[in-house]
């Protein structure tokens, strides 16, 4: 009985029933689910005059951040990838000029600069894009395009790229339409190799060519929800023109790809002067174009990201600095929990030579600094704020203790 009145449970608005959508909402005489009530919010905002549609935040060139004063933020929360730190302070300083462009009224059309950073994972990728949208004046969103397929397959569709980016927009659309997208692994939508496949590639090829319209600039139907498009959505157009793409990826194995290249060209008289110049322990560094090929991007795309740079290996002495020194490093981060206790932790300075050694002999890199923190810290958050203590200090001896308890092979899948 309780089974067959659940299951009446519709939605009074588009009739699809409480299983079929992801939030049912109770009303007196009837219900309306998590749609509907979103296409009533959009219809009455359209009502009210439109309510927020070209209210621009205004943008003065001598009031935003220069280049070198972006860098400057981004130092104080990500160690080194100097090159990263300069080509994204450029790239957003000139999305900046970009945008205030329309005002001049000369011919000269400044387009824009899509960037591509290839560098391994936890190398800071993801970082430099959320510390630098902690100072963006426009709308700023993280996508995965892992997620993405093509239209008619499992999956999302492309256009749901721009839907975070509306939603962070607050759904203004001319707002969203000079906003920036990072776009994470995009190295998962590389087709399987160099030569075009006869046959079809669900994941590769046909979503690169759905991605180029969006790096193009083009106005394209956006699920306001995001996910697969459904027949009654009402799609929101956005004109992409103006919206900045941020690429990111680990590209593995990429390195291989760049040393073939450069073995390829240093031949002739002066190779073994040019092999001995090169770093064979950063092959990222040598990164062009033809390598991104060479792994599976297609030549348009990557002529629509036409600014390429990497991120360099994270080595002992960076971890080391991870590990104390950005703005909110995790070291910071836990003397401030034990400060709200009322508490001062101290660390003796061969603790954070040993947190780092472990990181490197687990291979575990920047991610596996929080983790190892972590197990060693567990047990003293447990016990001390039920105790009177005012400073507590962190030994070698206590550390090495709490690692050699802990399971090792826990913190590797880390
Ligand atoms: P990626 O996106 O390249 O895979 P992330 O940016 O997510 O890597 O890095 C994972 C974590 O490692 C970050 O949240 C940060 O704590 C730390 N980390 C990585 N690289 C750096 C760096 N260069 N400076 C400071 N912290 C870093």
């Amino acid at each position: 009985m309780e089974e067959k009145s659940k299951s009446r449970k519709r939605c009074s608005f588009c009739g699809r029933a409480e299983n079929e959508v992801s939030l049912l909402i109770t009303g007196l005489n009837g219900y309306i689910c998590n749609d509907c009530a979103f296409q009533a919010y959009e219809i009455t905002q359209e009502a009210m005059g439109g309510a927020k549609k070209g209210n621009l935040k205004n943008l003065d060139l001598k009031e935003l951040p220069k280049p070198k004063e972006i860098k400057e933020f981004l130092d104080q929360y990500v160690i080194g990838q100097e090159d990263a730190k300069r080509f994204l302070s450029v790239s957003v300083y000139n999305h900046y000029k970009r945008l205030l462009q329309e005002d001049s009224g000369d011919d000269v059309e400044i387009e824009k600069s899509n960037i591509i950073m290839v560098g391994s994972t936890g190398t800071g990728k993801t970082l430099l894009a959320r510390t630098i949208a902690k100072m963006l004046n426009v709308p700023f969103t993280i996508v995965d395009a892992t997620v993405l397929t093509e239209a008619g397959y499992v999956g999302e569709d492309i256009e749901s790229i721009l839907t975070r980016l509306l939603q962070v927009a607050d759904y203004n659309v001319p707002e969203a339409e000079r906003g920036i997208v990072f776009i994470d692994e995009i190295d998962k939508i590389a087709r399987k190799g160099d030569n075009p496949s006869i046959t079809r590639d669900v994941s590769g090829e046909g979503v690169q060519q759905g991605l180029l319209k969006l790096l193009e600039g083009s106005v394209v139907n956006v699920p306001p929800q995001g996910g697969r498009k459904h027949p009654d959505q009402k799609m929101i157009p956005v004109n992409t023109k103006n919206i900045l793409f941020i690429c990111g990826g680990a590209f593995d194995g990429i390195e291989k790809k760049i040393a073939q290249r450069l073995n390829t060209h240093v031949v002739g008289y002066n190779a073994v002067q040019n092999t001995l110049r090169i770093d064979k322990n950063n092959m990222m560094q040598y990164i062009a174009p033809q390598d991104l090929k060479a792994f599976g991007l297609i030549p348009e795309i990557i002529g629509r990201l036409p600014v390429l740079t990497y991120l360099n290996p994270l080595d002992r002495s960076a971890l080391r600095s991870i590990l104390t020194e950005p703005k909110n490093s995790i070291i910071k981060q836990y003397v401030k929990l034990f400060e709200m206790d009322g508490i001062q932790l101290k660390f003796r300075p061969e603790v954070y030579e040993y947190i780092v050694d472990k990181a490197v002999e687990y291979k575990l890199g920047a991610r596996g600094l929080r983790s190892i923190v972590e197990t060693i810290m567990m047990d003293v958050m447990f016990d001390i704020p039920s105790q009177s203590v005012k400073v507590y200090e962190v030994t070698l001896d206590y550390a090495e203790k709490q690692m050699a308890k802990a399971n090792i092979s826990r913190l590797q899948t880390a």
